[in-house]
């Protein structure tokens, strides 16, 4: 077999790695309802997804507390000690927001009690959906896999040591204000408290551990026994840092819970959306999640649960087959320093066998650098020239209903300015300098990822001291085997980039360009080391340009595959406001008009009173004064002491709103809502969801002087049929009727 051959055998071997080990990834088949009843079966669990999740269910409408009374219900025919817990929580994340959020939540709480307890293990899903989708997967799928698992568990003959408790959390999806109640009102199990917590942002895909408490040893310890154990450090370190992405991990992890944050992420063009229904479910999804619940819910349920917060923090990726590889992270460090050193004597090798010179060699380094930060430029701006073309797109929560043509061609982007760089590069440098610096480069890469945080470092340090290893071996082998060798020491790269660029391809196109392009560039780049003695010296160039066309030709495929229509339903998003004193009405869009928004609204800005209730709006629109009564606020008390005016009132939707407002403008001192202290005082006032039929109290003091108050409340715009939807668009669950009167004290 000739040279170029192998050599381009070899590469092609790697590339089947890496998209072997992200099928192995993917989940794949399902126990049915045949299967022995102490084992998890998914489509049991379907089962409860079709009684919970038929229809809509957000906080304060009637379906919902049929849902709740239903799940307790479950829950006690499971034989578990079952009571909803009220309380009402603020929404947890960003405390300074302008306009605080609160409101009424019933937490469902099932207790299991332990034989000796050390602590309490908490399996958490959160039972409300959004306004605009029945939520069978978010979070459906999550209710039904803690039931079916505490099923299983029962029907085993488990007899657990520790506490195990069922948490269904409320109000979720307005802001994690039931997992928040449940926390602020008690806290952790002082002994020690385990949530597994269950979410979804999409429709498949694995289920993902991209978030955990922190020192997390003895967290991770259980993860390696599951038998999906897909989390690795670089990706909960990078989930840590997005506190703006909302789960109840938010909630619980600041109240000392020791929280695990499992979630899926494939097919999200179905999250928060009407056809996020029970056939929108995977199976093999909700297997994998039942039977790595089933799995950490045993050991936990046996361990002495005081010490797993005692052990610092690990570094962790996985391995196909189920398996997970924990490292202390002095280990990464040692590692890191290892590479480094060993590439410093490969080039110190090569340049005094005159293969190429220390200059060649790190021009090729800094022009594999280089291709990382240009590879992830060119993927932003090829999503950004499809969203130009399609610019529905831009409403889009995540991805498309079809993002299959689109993924590929993100890909192919990298390769071709992989293949760009390494034509170019070659050129420049020659072929021994290139293959040198690309490991000179992604060592480097490693080396500086380790310094800032060694868990993070790991997925790079490993399959870079991997490949500079296989390089020093190349020097010390007979001839012919040293492509053999180095593509073996290469498949520690293989699997890497196979287990992360998907998975991370898998949570939204329009991250590629900060997650997947730099996994391609930076894994895949090693991948070049086959090519020395096969790339194609004369016709190299045609490879780069295959690729663009190729990448052309795979978007525009995309755009005429992906259509909208009444089974894929384009987001929308359109509010109704009326003044209920001055009976003016407004359609207010906080997203530029789309073909059906732009009946109603233009681009603009709204004035007076609704500019101060809609800061955000972007589009405005005249509109007819419905028959729809305002929101009241009964004064309690109004006294004036010290220069300080301190108003009672209890505010209420006297049409059944499901949530309700107070907004002021000027300098509030101190606000207490439904008995809470919100402190620091919100700049404008606060939303309350779910509110009692009485009304909430709402207690605030004010400088001495007259007071202006808006009272708002808010329902879901199509419950009100002002705006009827055609079949392929639906709204988008901020889409409100809102109603306003403006009260001066
Ligand atoms: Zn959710």
């Amino acid at each position: 077999m000739g040279r170029r051959v192998s050599g381009v055998l070899a590469f092609a071997v790697l590339v089947l790695i890496a998209i072997a080990t992200a099928w192995e990834q993917q989940p794949h088949g399902y126990r049915d309802v045949a299967t022995p009843a102490g084992e998890f079966s998914a489509e049991r669990a379907l089962a409860t997804i079709r009684e919970i999740a038929s229809r809509p269910h957000p906080v304060g409408t009637a379906e919902h507390d049929r849902v709740r009374d239903h799940l307790v219900g479950r829950l006690r025919e499971l034989g578990l000690d079952t009571d909803v817990r009220y309380g009402v929580g603020r929404y947890p994340v960003d405390p300074h927001r302008a306009v605080a959020v609160l409101g009424q939540a019933g937490n469902i709480v099932a207790r299991w009690p332990g034989r000796a307890a050390t602590g309490t293990i908490y399996l958490v899903a959160h039972y409300d959906s959004v306004p605009p989708g029945p939520g069978a997967n978010d979070d459906g799928a999550g209710v039904a896999t803690v039931l079916e698992t505490v099923r299983a568990l029962r029907a085993s003959g488990l007899r657990p040591r520790n506490d195990l408790v069922v948490l269904l959390t409320d109000a979720e999806e307005v802001g994690l204000l039931g997992a928040e109640a449940f926390a602020s009102s008690g806290g952790a199990d002082p002994r020690g408290g385990v949530v597994i917590n269950h979410e979804a942002r999409g429709a498949g895909g694995p289920p993902m551990l991209w978030r955990l408490s922190h020192p997390d040893a003895g967290l991770i310890s259980v993860v390696t026994g599951v038998p999906h154990p897909n989390t690795d450090s670089l990706s909960t370190t990078l989930g840590g840092d997005q506190t703006g992405s909302n789960t109840d991990f938010a909630a619980l992890d600041p109240h000392g819970f020791r929280v695990l944050d499992w979630a899926f992420a494939g097919r999200n063009a179905y999250y928060h959306n009407p056809f996020d229904d029970p056939d929108h479910v995977d199976l093999a999804t909700v297997q994998q999640f039942g039977d790595n619940t089933t799995a950490a819910a045993r050991e936990f349920a046996a361990r002495d649960l005081r010490a797993v917060a005692d052990q610092p923090d690990r570094a962790y990726f996985p391995l196909p087959f189920g398996a997970l590889v924990v490292l202390p992270l002095w280990m990464v460090i040692v590692a890191a320093m290892a590479s480094v050193l060993l590439v410093a004597w490969v080039v110190w090798r090569i340049r005094r066998t005159e293969e190429a010179t220390i200059g060649r060699t790190l021009g090729a380094a800094a022009t594999a650098l280089l291709a990382v930060p240009i590879g992830m430029g060119v993927v932003y701006g090829l999503w950004t020239a499809i969203t130009a073309i399609r610019p529905e797109y831009r409403a889009l929560f995540v991805d498309p209903y079809r993002p299959q043509f689109y993924g590929a061609a993100v890909m192919m982007a990298c390769l071709a300015v992989l293949a760009a760089w390494y034509a170019l590069s070659r050129r420049l440098f020659g072929p021994s300098a290139t293959a040198v610096g690309v490991v000179c480069a992604v060592t480097a890469i490693g080396a500086v990822v380790t310094a800032l945080s060694p868990a993070a470092g790991v997925m790079v340090v490993i399959p870079a001291l991997a490949a500079v290893a296989g390089v020093v071996l190349t020097f010390t082998v007979p001839d012919r085997l040293r492509l053999p060798v180095l593509t073996l020491f290469l498949v520690p790269a293989a699997v890497f980039a196979g287990g992360t660029a998907y998975a991370a391809l898998q949570t939204g196109i329009a991250a590629a360009a900060y997650l997947t392009a730099p996994v391609v560039l930076v894994l895949g780049g090693l991948f070049t080391l086959t090519l020395t003695h096969a790339w194609p010296s004369r016709r190299g160039v045609l490879v780069p340009v295959a690729a663009v066309v190729l990448t052309v030709a795979l978007a525009a495929a995309g755009t005429m595959v992906d259509r909208f229509d009444a089974r894929h339903p384009l987001m929308s998003q359109l509010s109704y406001a009326l003044d209920a004193n001055s009976r003016e009405a407004q359609w207010i869009s906080t997203a530029a008009p789309d073909r059906w928004t732009r009946k109603f609204v233009e681009s603009g800005s709204p004035h007076g009173a609704f500019a101060q209730l809609w800061t955000d709006a972007a589009a405005v629109g005249a509109a007819p004064a419905h028959d729809l009564s305002g929101p009241a606020a009964e004064i309690l008390s109004d006294r004036t002491e010290a220069d300080l005016r301190t108003v009672r009132l209890r505010l209420r939707s006297t049409r059944g709103a499901t949530s309700v407002a107070l907004r002021y403008s000027g300098q509030v001192r101190s606000l207490t809502v439904a008995g809470r202290d919100i402190t620091p005082v919100p700049a404008e006032g606060v939303r309350f969801y779910a509110p009692p039929a009485p009304g909430v109290e709402v207690e605030l003091t004010a400088p001495a002087g007259p007071l202006t108050l808006r009272a708002v409340d808010y329902s879901w715009l199509p419950d009100a049929h002002l705006a009827d939807a055609p079949a392929d668009i639906y709204y988008r669950q901020d889409s409100a009727v809102a109603v306003f009167t403006t009260i001066r004290l």
